[in-house]
C-alpha cells in the first residue's frame, strides 16, 4: 500500500539513532510544522542522503506519511548554511537557535512565520558572526508571539527618565521607585530598543562587551520563561 506524499521546505533542527542505520530527523518544515521523519539507511555510507540531513540543513523534502512518523523519501540542498560548522562561534549561535525553535515549535502545527524567521538568521549566522544575533532572534521571535516589552516608560508609574530596571512579567522596563526584576543599564536599553523598534541592523553591528553580554542575559530569560509557560500550557491542554 503506498502512503500519501508530501512535499515541503524545511530546516533540521536535530537528529537522533533509530536502530542499526536509521535517524530521526526533527524537522522545521514550512507548512506542517514540527515533523519527525526517519531518514532510512542515512548511516550507511552509501546513503543516498549524503550530509543533507545534518542539523541547520536547509532542504526541500519528500516525505512519505505514516501511521507514527514520516519517512524521507528525498532530500535536496535549498540552499547551504555550511559556513556554521568550520567556526565555532557560528556553531553555538546555531545550535542555540536550533534548540530554541525545537522548543517553541509545536508538531503538525503549521508555524510558517516561525519558519521563515529561522532560515533569515541561519542566513545571518552564516554571513556574519556577532553578540546580538541570536538575543535579537530571540526578541522577534518572542515579539512574533505577543510578548512584546515596554521599553519607553516606566511600565507602573509612567516616567521616561531614569528608567533602571527591567521586568518582563510586569510587561518591561521601570524607574528607581517601581524598580522590580532585573537591573538595566541605559546602554543595554538602548540596544533593545534598536532590536525592536526597526533599527536591527545597528543592534548587530555592536561589538561584544558589557552590554550585549547583558541583552543576551535578558533575551536568554524571556524565552526561557516564555517556553516553560508554553509547555505548561501544552501539557494542560493535552490532559484534556
Ligand atoms: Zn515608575
Amino acid at each position: 500500500m503506498a502512503r500519501p506524499l508530501y512535499r515541503d521546505v524545511a530546516v533540521v533542527l536535530r537528529t537522533y539513532k533509530l536502530g542499526e542505520a536509521d535517524r530521526i530527523v526533527v524537522l522545521l518544515t514550512e507548512h506542517h510544522g514540527k515533523v519527525r521523519a526517519v531518514a532510512k539507511g542515512i548511516r550507511k555510507t552509501t546513503s543516498k542522503f549524503g550530509a543533507r540531513l545534518e542539523p541547520m540543513s536547509h532542504v526541500r523534502l519528500l516525505l512519505a506519511e505514516g501511521r507514527e512518523l514520516d519517512v524521507i523519501s528525498q532530500a535536496e540542498c535549498v540552499d547551504p548554511l555550511a559556513p556554521l560548522v568550520v567556526d565555532l562561534d557560528h556553531l553555538t549561535n546555531g545550535i542555540s537557535v536550533l534548540e530554541a525553535v525545537d522548543q517553541l515549535a509545536l508538531e503538525r502545527e503549521p508555524a510558517p512565520h516561525l519558519y521563515r524567521m529561522l532560515v533569515g538568521v541561519l542566513r545571518t549566522i552564516a554571513q556574519r558572526s556577532g553578540p546580538l544575533v541570536v538575543p535579537a532572534f530571540f526578541w522577534k521571535v518572542l515579539a512574533a508571539e505577543g510578548i512584546r516589552p515596554e521599553l519607553d516608560h516606566c511600565v507602573r508609574c509612567g516616567e521616561q527618565a531614569g528608567l533602571v530596571a527591567f521586568d518582563l512579567d510586569q510587561g518591561g522596563v521601570l524607574c528607581r521607585a517601581c524598580r522590580s526584576g532585573a537591573p538595566i543599564s541605559d546602554a543595554a536599553l538602548e540596544a533593545m530598543r534598536m532590536i525592536l523598534g526597526g533599527r536591527l541592523h545597528d543592534a548587530l553591528a555592536i561589538p561584544a562587551s558589557s552590554v550585549t553580554h547583558e541583552v543576551a542575559g535578558h533575551a536568554t530569560r524571556a524565552m526561557e520563561h516564555h517556553i516553560e509557560r508554553r509547555l505548561r500550557t501544552v501539557s494542560m491542554f493535552e490532559r484534556h
